[in-house]
């Protein structure tokens, strides 16, 4: 449940609520709007009734939240989530775009990817250093090696970094290097994962699994608020369907649905939502049409070597007129790039 607090409630008002609350076994949690506190109560196993908690002071109204998932509602938090990662924010009216290799194959490759995309105009540089591959033959990452060199891409050109971390073992690791810590789609159901990122004080990007339902992909993103770590960044990033033609089908209408019923800003992933290059820049356009906070794209100097994803990639030519590109879409839906 909810319990929206009035205007002028003060500080030992709220605190009261509060208390009365976590002795009936909930959990707190505190949404600071700009006008009111709003008290979120999870996971206690018997309310207390509503109105022994409207009669109290300050209480303007107590809601019960219907929706399984509960911190990520709308309902418990109205205004958007704006996420800082250095100098950016992910989930005001500036579209932001990631992109980068797949993997981290080499230092080589991936300061020529880093500083080509930073001249296009990208926010973040994305690269993984360790992979979640189909096959236990392919390249599975440079690991820390990995971490390592993209902490030198973004000394030398200033872009917030976005990688993949895998286990809960590794996310102390990952998180030392990382600004986003990215949980792969394999992983959205791995709950001792979600617990590990709940608890860290990093953004994470939440990617939609394979086969999850939006439902299923916000109670991913719940583990992880209720945590207490607030800061979650949605990524669609395409969805098994009985359609062969590209390698996903990329869920465009999961963006608008998940901005109706969650705060929490919305990426796209068009490179493994298609698996297609030809097609990342017309759904990377479409993504920001309806309303994306921000893209994700794989880009490579040369695709047709790159150790992973190859097929989606684009070359640092071809990313550099898409941006040209999105910059007029992002316009006439009145953002920016
Ligand atoms: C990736 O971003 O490189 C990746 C492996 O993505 P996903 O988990 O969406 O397949
Ligand atoms: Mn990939």
């Amino acid at each position: 449940m909810i319990v929206v607090m009035a205007p002028r409630a003060t500080p030992e008002e709220i605190a009261a609520v509060r208390e009365k609350l976590e002795k009936f076994g909930f959990e707190m949690h505190l949404s600071q709007g700009v006008e009111r506190t709003i008290l979120g109560a999870v996971g206690g196993k018997r309310p207390p009734e509503t109105a022994a908690l409207e009669v109290m002071a300050g209480v303007e109204k107590v809601v019960r939240i219907l929706q399984p998932f509960k911190l990520v509602s709308k309902e418990f938090k109205s205004e958007p989530t704006v996420i800082k990662v250095r100098n950016l924010e992910i989930g005001n009216s500036r579209v932001v775009v990631g992109a980068g290799p797949c993997v981290v194959e080499n230092r080589d490759q991936l300061l020529e990817v880093a500083r080509r995309v930073q001249a296009a105009g990208a926010n973040l540089l994305r690269g993984g250093a360790f992979k979640p591959r189909t096959s236990p033959y392919s390249f599975q990452g440079l690991g820390e090696e990995g971490l390592k060199l993209l902490a030198e891409a973004r000394e030398e050109t200033g872009l917030g970094i976005v990688t993949e971390v895998m286990e809960p073992g590794q996310v102390e690791l990952v998180a030392e290097y990382t600004d986003i810590l990215q949980l792969g789609a394999r992983n959205m159901q791995n709950f001792n994962l979600l617990k590990a990122l709940g608890a860290v004080r990093k953004p994470v990007l939440l990617k939609r699994g394979l086969s999850g339902t939006i439902q299923e992909w916000l109670m991913a993103a719940e583990y992880i608020l209720s945590g207490g770590n607030y800061e979650v960044i949605l990524c669609e990033r395409g969805i098994r369907t009985f359609e062969t033609a590209t390698r996903n089908t990329l869920d465009l209408s999961a963006v608008p649905v998940a901005k109706q019923l969650s705060h929490l800003p919305v990426m796209v992933d068009p490179s493994h939502g298609t698996g297609d290059w030809k097609l990342v820049a017309p759904m990377s356009k479409a993504a920001v049409a309806a309303g994306a906070d921000g893209i994700l794209i794989e880009v490579h100097p040369r695709p047709e070597e790159a150790l992973s994803d190859g097929p989606q990639s684009l070359t640092p030519g071809r990313f550099d007129n898409l941006m040209d590109e999105l910059r007029s879409v992002a316009a006439a839906v009145g953002r920016q790039i």
